[in-house]
Order: structure tokens, then sequence, then C-alpha cells
């Protein structure tokens, strides 16, 4: 077998490690890696020339990637033996990176690149820490995010490093940071610009071989230190002040997640309980809270690991013909400066990306500036972005009443009103302005592409690309092929997409693509129920505890009613009555309860705060009362969503159910924790889905009941992740 670990001895003494796992991109621990390490270290050891270790990666932009997720997760898929291989895989890495920690000479990781997981818990069981300010140079301990905690010492070791307030958000929410932060953190000793790092490397591995050197280094972790907040330091240092921080990161933690994730408070516990205790000691506790999560939780770990897998293959899939050679884009134009015009042209200047955005008046068009200038603004306020780049980007855009400057762009992303005649009547000047190659994009939510492309001159450059509002925060782009789009359009837009740093899912051209078709039943679902006589509030919590972001009509005050409405009715035009408008919708909208940026929807808004709207009660008249439970409400909910999903995949709408469940996750938020809605069904077993389907049908309309794909698979015995429909 090829070797993953190279180790150079220098005239100087100086062991320079390469890390370069045979055959992938990137570096990472498999139990193979870990012997071999072990070996190196023993190698090393028995060296006594062997005066410092320096520790590097061959792989462009990463250092560790962290674990072999895959490993684990075959592991677990074991049924029986799960904890006794788990326990051993764990005390494995636990072993090494001691024997790392314990080398009689001084280690040095440096970091170039991305350091996750177990590549963060291996950097700090040595000795010093070296960053670069390359932009891919980060630094983090993700594991909570797929259900698990850090398992080889990084609950031990950073806490004593960085101090409780620095690690916990790392710990417990697996915060990245950079390579400044992390110098400034002190989780590095030193950062070198990365184009000097093999000129200046070598000074720094110097000084870590006297005794002047080291002081100086460890003099300057010290002062660091002092550059914390002292009242945040003497808060960790004594008992009383240790317990509010845990009480708040606790809290945080409820906030974030409604207790549906066990592992941040299970990190949470490992760090409170071992808090001044022996490493070893530590180490056991930690090692013991991460079998039982894979073992008392598997479930939760699957799913969250299986979605893993789904977004690295997301990454790599290019969900079109590889054949096709996707269009570079350097220039963007946008039309329509609104809610979503202001946040894509954010978006392409964030990635520095030149955008020009148009409107019809220069009142919109500085809306559009204020949209992204807000935008900066918070990032500035997280201390992402310094005042110096945010004008950089700033200056990335620039604004237009007219189509000068569109003759430059690559691409233009349109984002006017949600109006069929408006966006041809746009489509028609625009075509006359531009060159014959530039992409076109709609970001409608909900109408044809097809429809759109049918009088272009030039159709094949024509395809759908939807956003999520609000831009900044939502990962997924829809990507909608019309039937004159071209595969170089397709993979133009897979790449950008990727290139923008969101997550693209290519779906076929129907009303409402695939998110908002699947969304809307549920969110008339929500309206149907209150019309029933089930409060706001209610129906809010049972699905917000089911573990959606948020419940409906929260929702729809967020979107906007009048924005809601109009897909809506587009949708209910297409599919019919399963998707009837609930007349109460209407009555919404026409007292102009817009929602959240009116201040007033199903709830008055202030500020942060909302209470339920007492003009939404006089608009029902109604004094009828439902009695469902919270099970009914969900079921009703869900069970909507997925009838119209399982028709998108008779359909072909997508094709992969694995995709079909991320876009619900990261397009509307359903709970990752449960794996996405197809996997959902089947935790619960699709007959016995059917069979509520049925007597929801009976109960409460048509709508619920089972598409073919679902009485079929119910009668075959079929899942969606096991035997195929
Ligand atoms: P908006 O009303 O906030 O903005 C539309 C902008 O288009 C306005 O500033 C308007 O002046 C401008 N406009 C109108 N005619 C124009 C023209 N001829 N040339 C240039 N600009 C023109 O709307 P929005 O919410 O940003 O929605 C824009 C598009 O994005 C719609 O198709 C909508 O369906 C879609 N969308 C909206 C959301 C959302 O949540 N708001 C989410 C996804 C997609």
């Amino acid at each position: 077998m090829e070797k993953s670990f190279k180790l150079d001895i220098d005239a100087k003494g100086i062991g320079w490690l390469t890390f370069d796992y045979p055959g992938e991109k990137v570096n990472k621990f498999s139990t193979h890696v870990m012997e071999e390490l072990n070996s190196v270290l023993d190698e090393v050891a028995a060296n006594p020339s062997v005066r410092a270790l320096v520790i590097q990666s061959a792989k462009k932009g990463i250092f560790i990637a962290g674990a072999d997720v895959k490993e684990i997760y075959d592991i677990m898929s074991q049924g029986e033996e799960v904890a006794p291989l788990v326990q051993k895989l764990l005390s494995r890495g636990q072993e090494t990176f001691n024997k790392l920690e314990q080398l009689r000479c001084p280690t040095i990781a440096v970091i170039d690149g991305a350091c996750m997981g177990g590549g963060t818990e291996f950097s700090l069981a040595c000795t010093y820490r070296v960053v670069t300010d390359h932009a891919k140079t980060s630094i983090a301990l993700p594991e909570v995010n797929l259900g698990i905690i850090p398992g080889w010492g990084g609950t031990q070791r950073l806490p004593k490093l960085i101090g409780l307030q620095n690690s916990l958000p790392m710990i417990l929410g697996g915060k990245k940071v950079d390579g400044k932060k992390a110098f400034k953190l002190k989780l590095a000793d030193s950062i070198i610009p990365h184009e000097f790092l093999k000129d200046r490397l070598p000074d720094f591995v110097e000084s870590c071989l006297n005794a002047s050197g080291r002081s100086k280094i460890l003099n300057a972790r010290t002062n660091r230190k002092g550059i914390q907040k002292v009242q945040d330091y003497l808060l960790e240092k004594n008992p009383l002040g240790r317990s509010l921080i845990f009480s708040q990161a606790r809290k945080g933690i409820m906030k974030k997640t409604m207790g549906k994730y066990p592992a941040p408070l299970a990190a949470l516990d490992v760090v409170e309980t071992t808090y001044g205790w022996h490493l070893q000691a530590g180490l056991k506790k930690e090692l013991d809270t991460f079998v039982n999560l894979t073992t008392k939780h598997a479930d939760i770990c699957e799913n969250l690991v299986n979605l893993f897998f789904v977004n690295e293959d997301l990454k790599k899939d290019p969900q079109v013909f590889v054949d096709s050679t996707p269009k570079k884009v350097d220039v963007a134009g946008v039309l329509g400066a609104g809610v979503m015009g202001g946040g894509i042209a954010w978006l392409f200047s964030y990635k520095d990306i030149p955008v020009r955005i148009k409107d019809i008046q220069w009142d919109a068009v500085s809306k559009g500036f204020e949209a992204a200038n807000s935008i900066y603004k918070q990032l500035q306020k997280i201390r992402k972005l310094n005042t110096g780049q945010v004008n950089l980007k700033m200056h990335k855009i620039s604004g237009a009443t007219d189509y000068s400057g569109f003759q430059n762009a690559d691409i233009i992303v349109e984002a006017v009103v949600e109006n069929m005649d408006l966006k041809k009547k746009v489509f028609a000047e625009l075509e006359e302005k531009i060159r014959p190659d530039t992409l076109i994009c709609s970001n409608t939510s909900a109408l044809s592409i097809t429809e759109m492309q049918k009088d272009l001159k030039h159709p094949e450059r024509f395809v759908g690309m939807h956003f999520f509002n609000p831009v900044n925060r939502m990962p997924l782009v829809e990507i909608i092929p019309g039937e004159k789009t071209s595969k170089e359009t397709v993979a133009s837009m897979v790449s950008l997409v990727k290139k923008l740093g969101k997550t693209p899912v290519v779906v076929g051209d129907c009303a409402g693509f695939l998110v908002n078709r699947v969304l809307i039943p549920s969110m008339n679902e929500g309206l149907l129920m209150l019309e029933e006589g089930l409060e706001i509030e209610r129906v809010d919590n049972a699905i917000t505890h089911f573990g959606m972001p948020m419940g409906p009509f929260t929702l729809a005050d967020e979107v906007g009613n009048d924005v809601g409405y109009k897909v809506a009715l587009i949708l209910n035009e297409a599919y019919g009555d399963r998707m009837s408008v609930p007349p109460t919708f209407k009555k919404i909208v026409d007292a102009g309860l817009f929602g959240k940026k009116m201040g007033r929807g199903f709830y008055i808004h202030k500020g942060k705060e909302k209470t339920l709207n007492p003009e939404v009660s006089e608009i029902l008249g109604t004094t009828r009362r439902s009695h469902l439970s919270a099970e009914e409400m969900v079921d009703r909910f869900v069970l909507v969503m997925l009838n119209e999903a399982c028709r998108c995949l008779e359909e072909k709408i997508i094709e992969n159910p694995a995709y079909l469940d991320m876009a619900m996750i990261t397009g509307t938020g359903f709970p990752p924790f449960r794996g996405g809605l197809l996997r959902y069904a089947d935790s619960r077993g699709i007959p016995t889905i059917v069979q509520r389907m049925k007597e929801f049908s009976e109960r409460f309309g048509e709508r619920f009941k089972p598409c073919s794909l679902l009485e079929e698979m119910a009668s075959e015995g079929k899942s969606f992740y096991g035997p195929q429909a």
C-alpha cells in the first residue's frame, strides 16, 4: 500500500514530515493512516538526532480534513458491534495523539489550508502551530454537525489552550476560524503570509530550538491572553463565573436546536464535567460520551452523516453531461434591485465578481445598494470583514437605470416582479443590448422557464436560477433548464453556483419547481387548520417542535404574504384542487397584512418581538374550535408535502431522493436531524404513512390520497433509501 507520510531529516536534525494521502485531494485519518502515523512517531522517538518535527501537507489548500467519516459510518452500520469498534477507533487516535504530544522534541503543525475535526485535534497535540493568511486557511471542529463530538482530545486540549469562552463556540457550534483569528486567539503561535511560508518557516522552527526563542513564543501566548478581556479571564477562573458561562452556552444551544440535537449538549457536558481534570481522565470521559452518541443516538448521527455525503456528492456531481464545458463568468448584471436583486448583487460582489444592477428608477437602484451594504454591515459586526474589505467589495457594484454596461456582462440575472408579460418584455429589450453568448437567468419563484424562453432569439442561453430569500443566508439555488436550454448553459450555472458558495440542485421546469411546489401545500394546510378553528400559535408551535425552523404563519410573515399569495395562486392554477388557496389568504392580503416588512401579518412584529395580530380573528370571524393533537397537525403539514414530493419524483422533476431531501433541507430548513422528507417517511415506514394518508383523505380531503408511487411502494415493500421504488 502506498504511504501517506514521508519523513525527511535534514542536516540540522529537523524532521520534515509530509502528509499526502495517496489518490485523494484531501488528507484524512483512516485506520491505516493512523497506524502509519504511529510507526512514524515511533521512528522519530527512537532517533535522538531529530531535534524538531515539522508536519506539513502536500495537498493544496488543505492541511487535514479530519477523520475518515466513511469509516465511522461503516462502523455505525454494523449493528451489535458498534460500541467496541467505535471505542477501538477512538482509543487508537487518542493514544497516537498522546504519543505525538509526548515526543521529546518540539512538534510544529504548519496549517496552510483547511484544518478540520481530527486535523485540528492532531494540531492541538503538537507543541506549536503555524498558520498562513491564505484564504483557505481555517481551523474548526465541525463534529457536532455530524451528530458526534470531537473524540481525539479536542474537548480537552482546546479549552486549555484558548480558554472556555473562545473554545465553546468551536466545540459546540463548529465555528470556523481563519488564520488571523487563530493567531489572535493564540490557537496559532505564528502567522506567515502564504507566499513567504517556505522562506520564513525555517526561522520559526529555529526559534523553537533555543530557550530564548521558545520563551518568546510562550510569552507571546500569555500576552495575547492578556488581550482577552480581563473580566472574561476572571469569569473563567472563578467557579461561579464558569457556571454562568456554561449555563449561557446551554441556553444558546437550546435556542438554536430546541434540544433536538444531542451532540452539542453532550459536548458541553464533557467540557463542563472535565474542567480542571487531568488529561487522561478527560479523554476517557470524551471517549465514553462519543460512544454513547453513536449508539444511543445512532439514527441522528446516521442522518447527519448521510447528509454530509450527499453534500459531498453534490459538490462532485456535475448534474449535467460532463462533456459540456462551463462558461467563465467574470462580470454580472442584475435586473431589478428589489429584495432579491439586492441580495443577488451582494453575492456577486462578495465573491469579487463585478456586478451592475438596473432598475427603473434611481430610488430603486439605491435600495439595492442599501440592501447589499446592510449585509456587509452585519459581516463587519461579526468581524468577518473589515472596513477596507467592505469598501473594496461595495465598489464591485455599480448601478444604472438603462442597459449601459450590460454588454460586458457574462451573465444577467433577472429579478423583476413576478409577472410573465413584464419578464418577457424585459428579456426582449435585454436581448437587443447584450452579447449573443451572455447567459440569461430568471430568478422567478414559480413561472415557466420554457414559456419565458419561447420568444428569445437565443433561447439556448436562458435558464432558471432560483435563489431563496434571504440570499446571504439560504444555501440552495435551484437550476431549471427550459426545453430549449443548452447543456452548456446548465453546466455553466452549476459551476457558477458552486463558485458562489451555494448548493446547486438541477430540477425540472414545472410551476413552483421543486421546493415551492412541495412547500406551498403545507402552507395552505396551515391556513386550512386556521379556518377550521385551530390557533395560529398552536400550529406554529407544533411545527417548530417537529424541527422546522418556523411554523407556517411565521414563515408566511417572513416571506411576505403578498409574495406567498402570488406563488400560491400560480400553483393553484397549475395543479388544480389539491393546491386550492384557502380564501383566508386573499382576505389577509386584501387587508394589507403583508407580514414582517409591514409590521403586521398573522402576527404584529415589533423589532424581534411578535404577538398575535387581532385583525386576523376579525377577518376569520369564526368561533369554531378544532381539537387536533400536535401529532395530527404535524402529519397534516408533512404528509401533503410528502405527497407532492413523490409526484415530483414520478414526473422526474428530480430523480435522486437524496438530492430532493437536500433541496428541502437547504431550501426550507426541513430538520436535518430527520435526514430529509423522504428519509423521514422511510423511518416511519411507507405502509404506515400510506395508511395515515388514507385516514386523512377521509377526514380532511382528497389532497391526502396517496399518489400512485406511494401506493406502489407500500404494496411492494419498497423504501426511498432501501430497495428503490
Ligand atoms: P421586489 O418587488 O422586491 O423587486 C422587484 C424590482 O424590480 C423592483 O425594484 C422594481 O422596481 C424592479 N423592476 C420592475 N420592472 C423593472 C424593469 N423593467 N427593469 C428593471 N427593474 C424592474 O421583488 P422581489 O421579491 O425581489 O422578487 C423578484 C423576483 O424574484 C420575482 O420573480 C420573485 O418571484 C422572485 N423571488 C422572490 C423571492 C422572495 O422571497 N421575495 C424569493 C425567490 C424568488
